[in-house]
Protein backbone atom coordinates (compact mmCIF):
# COMPACT_ATOMS: atom_id res chain seq x y z
CA UNK A 1 0.00 0.00 0.00
CA UNK A 2 1.52 3.66 -0.89
CA UNK A 3 0.73 6.64 1.10
CA UNK A 4 -1.59 7.94 -1.56
CA UNK A 5 -3.63 4.59 -1.35
CA UNK A 6 -3.91 4.75 2.37
CA UNK A 7 -5.14 7.99 2.67
CA UNK A 8 -7.97 7.06 -0.06
CA UNK A 9 -8.70 4.48 2.60
CA UNK A 10 -8.96 6.51 5.57
CA UNK A 11 -10.62 8.59 4.49
CA UNK A 12 -13.59 6.01 2.83
CA UNK A 13 -12.67 4.35 6.78
CA UNK A 14 -13.55 7.53 8.61
CA UNK A 15 -16.47 8.84 6.44
CA UNK A 16 -18.38 5.72 4.89
CA UNK A 17 -18.19 6.13 1.91
CA UNK A 18 -17.33 9.40 -0.92
CA UNK A 19 -17.29 9.99 -4.54
CA UNK A 20 -14.65 10.24 -6.65
CA UNK A 21 -14.92 13.99 -6.72
CA UNK A 22 -14.89 14.85 -2.95
CA UNK A 23 -12.22 12.50 -2.48
CA UNK A 24 -9.83 14.59 -4.66
CA UNK A 25 -10.92 17.60 -3.20
CA UNK A 26 -9.93 16.05 0.23
CA UNK A 27 -6.51 15.20 -1.02
CA UNK A 28 -6.04 18.13 -3.30
CA UNK A 29 -5.68 15.94 -6.21
CA UNK A 30 -6.57 16.56 -10.12
CA UNK A 31 -9.86 14.45 -10.77
CA UNK A 32 -7.29 12.08 -13.63
CA UNK A 33 -4.60 11.75 -10.71
CA UNK A 34 -7.07 10.43 -7.97
CA UNK A 35 -9.00 8.19 -10.77
CA UNK A 36 -5.73 6.55 -11.37
CA UNK A 37 -5.49 5.70 -7.55
CA UNK A 38 -8.60 4.76 -7.23
CA UNK A 39 -8.57 2.19 -10.13
CA UNK A 40 -5.61 0.54 -8.52
CA UNK A 41 -7.42 0.14 -5.35
CA UNK A 42 -10.69 -1.11 -7.09
CA UNK A 43 -8.43 -3.52 -9.38
CA UNK A 44 -6.67 -4.85 -5.43
CA UNK A 45 -10.00 -5.15 -4.66
CA UNK A 46 -9.88 -2.48 -2.05
CA UNK A 47 -12.15 -0.08 -3.23
CA UNK A 48 -15.60 -1.16 -4.26
CA UNK A 49 -18.05 1.18 -6.26
CA UNK A 50 -21.68 1.70 -5.55
CA UNK A 51 -24.62 3.78 -7.12
CA UNK A 52 -26.84 5.05 -4.51
CA UNK A 53 -30.09 5.80 -6.93
CA UNK A 54 -32.66 8.04 -4.48
CA UNK A 55 -36.12 6.58 -6.28
CA UNK A 56 -37.32 10.49 -6.80
CA UNK A 57 -33.40 11.55 -8.64
CA UNK A 58 -33.41 12.38 -12.11
CA UNK A 59 -30.12 11.60 -14.43
CA UNK A 60 -27.18 9.29 -13.61
CA UNK A 61 -26.86 8.84 -9.77
CA UNK A 62 -23.29 9.56 -8.24
CA UNK A 63 -21.32 7.07 -7.89
CA UNK A 64 -20.24 6.53 -4.19
CA UNK A 65 -16.74 4.52 -3.66
CA UNK A 66 -16.71 2.51 -0.43
CA UNK A 67 -14.28 0.28 1.37
CA UNK A 68 -14.43 -3.62 0.80
CA UNK A 69 -13.64 -4.48 4.83
CA UNK A 70 -12.73 -7.60 3.85
CA UNK A 71 -10.26 -7.04 1.01
CA UNK A 72 -7.51 -7.77 3.50
CA UNK A 73 -6.93 -9.04 7.00
CA UNK A 74 -4.39 -7.89 10.15
CA UNK A 75 -3.69 -10.36 13.33
CA UNK A 76 -2.98 -8.30 16.46
CA UNK A 77 -1.05 -9.52 19.62
CA UNK A 78 -1.38 -9.06 23.06
CA UNK A 79 1.78 -10.22 24.66
CA UNK A 80 0.96 -10.15 28.58
CA UNK A 81 2.92 -11.50 31.40
CA UNK A 82 1.43 -14.64 31.87
CA UNK A 83 -0.72 -15.55 28.19
CA UNK A 84 -0.37 -13.96 24.58
CA UNK A 85 -3.83 -13.45 22.92
CA UNK A 86 -4.76 -12.60 19.65
CA UNK A 87 -7.05 -11.51 16.89
CA UNK A 88 -7.46 -11.30 12.82
CA UNK A 89 -9.41 -8.76 12.26
CA UNK A 90 -10.65 -7.28 8.91
CA UNK A 91 -10.31 -3.85 7.82
CA UNK A 92 -12.95 -2.09 10.48
CA UNK A 93 -11.41 -4.26 13.07
CA UNK A 94 -14.06 -6.52 12.96
CA UNK A 95 -12.81 -10.03 14.91
CA UNK A 96 -12.81 -13.20 12.23
CA UNK A 97 -10.16 -15.51 14.67
CA UNK A 98 -8.94 -15.49 18.17
CA UNK A 99 -6.86 -17.40 20.50
CA UNK A 100 -5.10 -17.25 23.72
CA UNK A 101 -2.39 -19.13 24.71
CA UNK A 102 -0.84 -19.25 28.65
CA UNK A 103 2.58 -19.83 28.82
CA UNK A 104 2.45 -22.64 31.06
CA UNK A 105 4.02 -22.70 34.25
CA UNK A 106 7.81 -22.51 33.32
CA UNK A 107 9.00 -18.91 32.50
CA UNK A 108 9.54 -18.21 28.86
CA UNK A 109 12.32 -17.41 27.35
CA UNK A 110 12.58 -15.74 23.92
CA UNK A 111 12.85 -18.11 21.54
CA UNK A 112 10.16 -20.18 23.25
CA UNK A 113 7.99 -17.04 22.81
CA UNK A 114 8.61 -16.59 19.43
CA UNK A 115 7.86 -20.39 19.05
CA UNK A 116 4.68 -19.55 20.91
CA UNK A 117 3.61 -16.45 18.63
CA UNK A 118 4.44 -18.18 15.18
CA UNK A 119 2.21 -21.41 16.11
CA UNK A 120 -0.78 -19.17 17.10
CA UNK A 121 -0.44 -17.01 13.76
CA UNK A 122 -0.24 -19.86 11.69
CA UNK A 123 -3.28 -21.35 13.49
CA UNK A 124 -5.23 -18.43 13.09
CA UNK A 125 -4.43 -18.30 9.35
CA UNK A 126 -5.32 -22.10 8.48
CA UNK A 127 -8.11 -21.82 10.64
CA UNK A 128 -9.31 -18.58 8.74
CA UNK A 129 -8.49 -20.73 5.78
CA UNK A 130 -7.13 -17.50 3.81
CA UNK A 131 -3.91 -17.33 2.05
CA UNK A 132 -1.24 -15.60 3.61
CA UNK A 133 -1.19 -12.83 1.00
CA UNK A 134 -4.29 -11.67 2.27
CA UNK A 135 -2.23 -10.42 5.47
CA UNK A 136 -1.14 -6.92 5.22
CA UNK A 137 0.53 -7.35 8.63
CA UNK A 138 1.31 -8.07 12.27
CA UNK A 139 0.66 -5.55 15.24
CA UNK A 140 1.92 -6.40 18.73
CA UNK A 141 0.75 -4.53 22.22
CA UNK A 142 2.69 -4.75 25.20
CA UNK A 143 2.63 -3.33 28.65
CA UNK A 144 4.70 -0.26 28.59
CA UNK A 145 7.74 1.00 30.78
CA UNK A 146 7.83 -1.84 33.35
CA UNK A 147 7.21 -4.85 31.20
CA UNK A 148 7.82 -8.47 33.21
CA UNK A 149 8.22 -9.44 29.26
CA UNK A 150 11.24 -7.10 28.60
CA UNK A 151 13.26 -8.62 31.01
CA UNK A 152 13.58 -11.54 27.89
CA UNK A 153 14.72 -9.25 24.94
CA UNK A 154 12.08 -8.21 23.46
CA UNK A 155 12.67 -4.27 24.09
CA UNK A 156 11.13 -1.26 26.21
CA UNK A 157 8.31 -0.51 24.33
CA UNK A 158 9.37 3.37 25.67
CA UNK A 159 12.17 3.50 23.00
CA UNK A 160 10.90 1.56 20.45
CA UNK A 161 11.27 3.23 16.92
CA UNK A 162 8.01 -0.01 16.29
CA UNK A 163 10.14 -1.82 14.04
CA UNK A 164 14.13 -2.76 13.62
CA UNK A 165 14.09 -4.85 16.67
CA UNK A 166 15.53 -8.52 16.88
CA UNK A 167 12.51 -9.84 18.01
CA UNK A 168 10.26 -8.24 15.14
CA UNK A 169 12.92 -9.09 13.26
CA UNK A 170 12.87 -12.57 13.97
CA UNK A 171 9.14 -13.26 13.56
CA UNK A 172 8.98 -11.20 10.32
CA UNK A 173 11.71 -14.17 9.49
CA UNK A 174 9.70 -16.66 10.90
CA UNK A 175 6.67 -16.09 9.61
CA UNK A 176 7.74 -13.98 6.33
CA UNK A 177 4.58 -10.98 7.26
CA UNK A 178 5.83 -7.91 8.53
CA UNK A 179 5.43 -6.97 12.60
CA UNK A 180 5.54 -3.54 14.02
CA UNK A 181 4.58 -3.04 18.13
CA UNK A 182 4.28 -0.46 20.02
CA UNK A 183 2.58 0.52 23.96
CA UNK A 184 -0.74 -1.73 24.41
CA UNK A 185 -2.56 1.71 25.69
CA UNK A 186 -1.65 3.76 22.96
CA UNK A 187 -2.52 1.00 20.49
CA UNK A 188 -6.09 0.96 21.78
CA UNK A 189 -6.24 4.36 21.68
CA UNK A 190 -5.74 4.14 17.93
CA UNK A 191 -8.71 1.44 18.26
CA UNK A 192 -11.41 4.00 19.66
CA UNK A 193 -10.23 6.55 17.64
CA UNK A 194 -10.67 5.25 14.23
CA UNK A 195 -13.67 2.03 14.91
CA UNK A 196 -14.36 3.00 18.82
CA UNK A 197 -15.94 5.31 21.19
CA UNK A 198 -13.12 7.92 19.61
CA UNK A 199 -14.29 7.83 16.20
CA UNK A 200 -14.45 11.59 14.66
CA UNK A 201 -12.67 12.88 17.71
CA UNK A 202 -9.18 14.28 16.99
CA UNK A 203 -7.63 13.63 20.66
CA UNK A 204 -8.59 10.39 22.37
CA UNK A 205 -6.87 9.32 25.87
CA UNK A 206 -7.61 5.70 26.79
CA UNK A 207 -7.36 5.00 30.55
CA UNK A 208 -6.62 1.40 31.14
CA UNK A 209 -7.02 -0.81 34.27
CA UNK A 210 -6.00 -3.70 34.29
CA UNK A 211 -2.49 -5.14 36.18
CA UNK A 212 -1.68 -1.53 36.42
CA UNK A 213 -2.98 2.02 35.88
CA UNK A 214 -1.81 3.05 32.22
CA UNK A 215 -3.17 4.97 29.42
CA UNK A 216 -2.58 5.72 26.02
CA UNK A 217 -3.54 8.93 23.80
CA UNK A 218 -4.13 9.21 20.14
CA UNK A 219 -3.99 12.42 18.31
CA UNK A 220 -5.38 12.39 14.91
CA UNK A 221 -5.04 15.25 12.63
CA UNK A 222 -6.88 14.35 9.06
CA UNK A 223 -4.32 16.42 7.35
CA UNK A 224 -1.26 13.83 8.50
CA UNK A 225 -0.51 10.64 7.10
CA UNK A 226 -0.40 9.12 10.58
CA UNK A 227 -2.73 9.00 13.31
CA UNK A 228 -0.05 9.57 16.51
CA UNK A 229 0.09 7.78 19.45
CA UNK A 230 2.23 7.10 23.02
CA UNK A 231 1.83 5.87 26.31
CA UNK A 232 0.49 8.21 28.93
CA UNK A 233 1.75 7.14 32.61
CA UNK A 234 -1.44 8.43 34.28
CA UNK A 235 -0.71 5.68 36.98
CA UNK A 236 2.78 7.06 38.10
CA UNK A 237 1.88 10.33 38.65
CA UNK A 238 3.16 10.95 42.39
CA UNK A 239 0.05 12.50 44.23
CA UNK A 240 1.96 11.70 48.04
CA UNK A 241 6.04 12.34 47.89
CA UNK A 242 6.39 10.52 51.06
CA UNK A 243 3.63 7.81 50.14
CA UNK A 244 3.96 4.06 49.39
CA UNK A 245 7.19 2.91 47.03
CA UNK A 246 6.07 2.17 44.11
CA UNK A 247 7.48 -0.34 41.24
CA UNK A 248 8.70 2.65 39.00
CA UNK A 249 10.80 3.94 42.11
CA UNK A 250 9.19 6.51 42.90
CA UNK A 251 6.78 7.42 45.89
CA UNK A 252 2.88 7.50 46.48
CA UNK A 253 1.86 7.01 42.69
CA UNK A 254 -1.60 6.63 41.93
CA UNK A 255 -0.75 2.85 41.35
CA UNK A 256 -0.01 2.28 44.65
CA UNK A 257 -3.50 2.58 45.42
CA UNK A 258 -5.18 2.07 42.39
CA UNK A 259 -4.07 -1.74 40.63
CA UNK A 260 -5.68 -4.74 40.20
CA UNK A 261 -2.97 -5.97 43.00
CA UNK A 262 -4.01 -3.10 45.43
CA UNK A 263 -7.45 -3.28 45.38
CA UNK A 264 -7.45 -7.09 46.07
CA UNK A 265 -5.30 -6.56 48.41
CA UNK A 266 -7.56 -3.85 49.87
CA UNK A 267 -10.74 -6.22 49.51
CA UNK A 268 -8.82 -9.14 50.86
CA UNK A 269 -8.94 -11.27 47.61
CA UNK A 270 -7.42 -13.14 45.28
CA UNK A 271 -8.88 -12.72 42.00
CA UNK A 272 -11.64 -10.38 40.59
CA UNK A 273 -15.40 -10.64 42.23
CA UNK A 274 -17.65 -11.51 39.94
CA UNK A 275 -19.69 -8.64 39.96
CA UNK A 276 -16.47 -6.52 39.11
CA UNK A 277 -13.34 -5.42 40.84
CA UNK A 278 -14.75 -1.14 40.90
CA UNK A 279 -18.04 -2.02 41.81
CA UNK A 280 -16.42 -4.28 44.32
CA UNK A 281 -14.49 -1.01 45.92
CA UNK A 282 -17.39 1.21 45.48
CA UNK A 283 -19.61 -1.32 47.51
CA UNK A 284 -17.05 -0.28 50.13
CA UNK A 285 -16.93 3.83 50.80
CA UNK A 286 -14.42 3.77 53.37
CA UNK A 287 -11.78 1.91 50.70
CA UNK A 288 -13.46 4.06 47.58
CA UNK A 289 -13.33 7.36 48.63
CA UNK A 290 -10.14 8.02 49.25
CA UNK A 291 -8.91 6.05 46.06
CA UNK A 292 -11.35 7.51 43.84
CA UNK A 293 -10.42 10.95 45.83
CA UNK A 294 -6.67 10.46 43.95
CA UNK A 295 -8.30 9.03 40.70
CA UNK A 296 -9.32 12.82 39.99
CA UNK A 297 -6.77 14.59 41.21
CA UNK A 298 -4.45 12.37 38.97
CA UNK A 299 -6.61 12.41 35.77
CA UNK A 300 -7.22 16.29 36.57
CA UNK A 301 -3.53 16.58 36.38
CA UNK A 302 -3.53 14.28 33.05
CA UNK A 303 -6.51 16.25 31.36
CA UNK A 304 -4.87 19.95 31.62
CA UNK A 305 -1.80 18.49 30.63
CA UNK A 306 -2.77 16.85 27.46
CA UNK A 307 -6.29 18.17 26.68
CA UNK A 308 -8.50 15.30 25.41
CA UNK A 309 -11.85 15.41 23.79
CA UNK A 310 -13.00 12.25 25.49
CA UNK A 311 -11.20 10.20 27.80
CA UNK A 312 -13.00 6.00 27.16
CA UNK A 313 -12.30 3.79 30.15
CA UNK A 314 -11.28 0.05 29.48
CA UNK A 315 -10.09 -2.61 31.53
CA UNK A 316 -11.81 -2.74 34.96
CA UNK A 317 -13.24 0.71 34.35
CA UNK A 318 -14.78 -0.49 31.10
CA UNK A 319 -17.08 -3.10 33.16
CA UNK A 320 -17.84 -0.48 36.49
CA UNK A 321 -21.27 0.18 37.18
CA UNK A 322 -22.70 3.27 35.66
CA UNK A 323 -22.83 4.95 39.26
CA UNK A 324 -18.85 5.03 38.51
CA UNK A 325 -19.60 6.81 35.12
CA UNK A 326 -22.05 9.27 36.55
CA UNK A 327 -19.67 10.13 39.49
CA UNK A 328 -16.92 10.84 37.38
CA UNK A 329 -19.05 12.96 34.81
CA UNK A 330 -20.23 15.08 38.18
CA UNK A 331 -16.80 15.17 39.34
CA UNK A 332 -13.82 15.36 36.94
CA UNK A 333 -15.01 18.15 34.22
CA UNK A 334 -15.87 20.47 37.39
CA UNK A 335 -12.23 20.54 38.24
CA UNK A 336 -10.39 20.88 34.74
CA UNK A 337 -9.30 23.71 33.07
CA UNK A 338 -12.39 26.14 32.23
CA UNK A 339 -12.39 25.45 28.01
CA UNK A 340 -12.82 21.79 28.60
CA UNK A 341 -15.76 21.85 31.09
CA UNK A 342 -18.50 21.79 28.62
CA UNK A 343 -16.92 19.43 26.27
CA UNK A 344 -14.64 17.02 27.66
CA UNK A 345 -16.48 13.46 27.30
CA UNK A 346 -16.36 10.41 29.45
CA UNK A 347 -17.58 7.13 27.98
CA UNK A 348 -17.27 3.62 28.53
CA UNK A 349 -14.75 1.68 26.45
CA UNK A 350 -15.78 -0.05 23.17
CA UNK A 351 -13.59 -3.32 23.49
CA UNK A 352 -14.87 -5.01 26.55
CA UNK A 353 -12.76 -8.11 25.23
CA UNK A 354 -9.89 -9.03 23.83
CA UNK A 355 -9.13 -4.84 24.38
CA UNK A 356 -5.44 -4.99 24.07
CA UNK A 357 -5.30 -7.39 20.80
CA UNK A 358 -7.69 -5.39 19.47
CA UNK A 359 -5.52 -2.73 19.68
CA UNK A 360 -2.65 -4.38 18.37
CA UNK A 361 -4.52 -5.10 15.06
CA UNK A 362 -5.33 -1.56 15.32
CA UNK A 363 -1.68 -0.62 15.34
CA UNK A 364 -1.35 -3.32 12.34
CA UNK A 365 -3.86 -1.53 10.26
CA UNK A 366 -2.63 2.13 10.94
CA UNK A 367 0.85 1.50 9.97
CA UNK A 368 0.93 -1.23 7.32
CA UNK A 369 -2.87 0.06 5.14
CA UNK A 370 -3.95 3.12 6.01
CA UNK A 371 -0.52 5.09 6.10
CA UNK A 372 0.82 2.91 3.21
CA UNK A 373 4.03 1.95 4.85
CA UNK A 374 3.84 -1.38 2.78
CA UNK A 375 1.71 -4.56 2.63
CA UNK A 376 3.72 -7.73 2.78
CA UNK A 377 7.59 -7.94 2.86
CA UNK A 378 8.77 -8.86 -0.92
ZN1 LIG B 1 5.12 4.72 40.01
Amino acid sequence: MRPSQGKVLSLLRDSGGMSRADLARRMSLSAPALTKITAELIDLGFVAESTQAPEASVGRPPVNLGLNADASFVIGLHLGPERLSAVMTNLVLETRQAADVSYGETPIDRDGLIDLVVACVEELIAREKTPRTMIAGIGIGMPGRFNPIGEIGIGNTNEADGHHHPFTALLEQRLGIPVQYDHNAASIALGEIHFGAGRGRKRVLYAFFAAGLGAGLAIHRPRERATSIRAVEVGHISLDLDGKECRCGGRGCLETELSEGALLEALGKISTPPEGLVAAMMDNEALWAPRYAKLLQAFTIAVNLIVPDIIIFGGHFGTAPDAFFEAIRRDLPARVLPELRDRLELVRTSFRENASALGASALALERFVYCGLGGRMS
